[in-house]
């Protein structure tokens, strides 16, 4: 019998298992599939240093109105869902308020400031250097409207949390990303992330490690959990399992789980898109690149390259659409030159949000022996490492090394 069953082997899952199991406990990680192959295989790939601020609902009217005409690319809904996002969409637009959004920065921030350099310590023990670059990555700005606001913000994040960035203007972004095709009108280039070029290589990399270490992975489905005695059971291919405690590490699909024991979170979803392409041979991007006007992120990754939507807003089981990733493959071949296509079908992940924008990370209100950690939005991967470490010092007794109290469930009633 292990110690603890952590269910879910995302990077959060895996990260949580690989430190208890450092603080001497016995794990059992469990994953309906391969470890890393769900949201933290088909993102971005960013280790966002940067991002201090999480992805607030916006206020402005115009702005609302634009994503209300469903029109562009950066931000559709399904229509048809749209009944079971009113409450959690509510409760994220108030929490975007200007003064109560600046308390969630102070928060947030401290997670961030340790996101690179926890996983910096995963990567070397994983032996996972080979596909982290630590160049950062860039916002391409097509219009100087659009670039002088983006610089006076950044100028801003950097002055106040001390993160790098350079300004460049039209010349420099062809000097440093020659195989670009168009005239910008300049990018912002946040110096400090790593990037990932093989994020479910990561992942994998990092259940590797566990494995190393004496941990167990096994094939189960996390809706067989159950209480047992005084502790938990589940099914797994070898039979029932069971631990004194469980994590809940489910991403997107957390709300399952949490509704089965009885809590009412308001977690809700984002979709999101990625599809890949062959290398063309001689043609490289040095760094990531979000064409930030249109709404799409260029990434280049080990197998080819990657572009990446943002968000939909449609139930988590709906077919897919393709709108987004269609519209922005367009875009991208006029700036950049992409091979074919890798695969038939483009894939489809869920970022998993909650109203405030701060991933849920702690002890369930109501189970002394339940442990959440999930709701990580769009800074999942970046926040993996620091979540694992956090979660551990708390379930194993040592003071976490940062303040968990923004992030306890407790501040969701129910
Ligand atoms: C398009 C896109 C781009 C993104 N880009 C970035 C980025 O650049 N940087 C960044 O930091 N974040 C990014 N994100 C967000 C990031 O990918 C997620 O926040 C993160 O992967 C969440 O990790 P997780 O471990 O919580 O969830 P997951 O990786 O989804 O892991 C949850 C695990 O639970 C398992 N599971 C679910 N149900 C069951 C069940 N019933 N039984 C057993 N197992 C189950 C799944 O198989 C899965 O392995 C992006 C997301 C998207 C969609």
């Amino acid at each position: 019998m292990a110690d603890v069953i952590v269910l879910g082997a995302g990077v959060v899952g895996v990260s949580v298992a690989i430190h208890l199991q450092r603080r001497g406990r016995s794990v059992l990680l469990v994953d309906r599939r391969e470890p890393g192959r769900e949201t933290s295989y088909g993102n971005a790939g960013i280790i966002q240093r940067e991002g201090v601020r999480p992805r607030a609902f916006p206020r402005e009217i115009g702005e609302l109105l634009r994503i209300a005409r469903n029109n562009d690319l950066d931000s559709r809904y399904q229509l048809s869902a749209l009944p079971g996002y009113a409450s959690p969409l509510a409760q994220y637009w108030w929490h975007s308020e200007p003064e109560r959004y600046r308390k969630i920065v102070a928060e947030y921030e401290p997670l961030i400031a340790n996101s690179v350099s926890e996983h910096a310590v995963l990567i070397d023990a994983a032996g996972a250097g080979g596909m982290i670059a630590k160049q950062g990555w860039m916002l391409l700005f097509r219009s100087d409207e659009k670039r002088d606001k983006s610089f006076a913000e950044a100028e801003a994040t950097s002055r106040e949390y001390g993160i790098g960035i350079a300004k460049l203007d039209g010349d420099a972004v062809a000097k440093s990303e020659p195989d670009l095709h168009v005239r910008a009108a300049g990018a912002l280039h946040w110096t400090d992330p790593w990037t990932v070029r093989d994020p479910g290589g990561l992942v994998a990399a990092y259940a590797e490690l566990f494995k190393r270490e004496g941990g167990t992975v096994a094939t189960g489905d996390a809706r067989s959990l159950r209480q047992s005695g005084s502790g938990w059971t589940v099914d797994i291919s070898s039979g029932p399992a069971s631990a004194a405690e469980v994590v809940l590490a489910l991403g997107p699909w957390a709300k399952t789980a949490t509704d089965r024991l009885g809590y009412r979170l308001p977690l809700f979803i984002k979709r999101g898109y990625h599809r890949e392409y062959k290398h063309v041979p001689g043609v490289t991007l040095n760094h990531p690149v979000l064409d930030i006007e249109t709404g799409y992120l260029l990434a280049p990754m080990l197998r080819g390259m990657r572009i990446t939507t943002g968000a939909e807003f449609a139930d988590i089981n709906a077919p897919k659409t393709r709108t987004q990733i269609d519209g922005s493959e367009v875009v991208a071949r006029q700036i950049f030159n992409l091979g074919e296509r890798l695969d038939a079908e483009p894939w489809l992940g869920a970022r998993p949000c909650t109203p405030d924008m701060k991933p849920i990370i702690g002890r369930a209100p109501k189970h002394s022996n339940v442990w959440f950690a999930f709701g990580h939005a769009h800074h999942g991967l970046t926040l993996g490492a620091v979540t694992g470490r956090l979660l551990a010092e708390k379930m194993t007794g040592e003071t976490p090394f940062l303040n968990l109290a923004p992030f306890a469930a407790e501040r969701f009633a129910g």
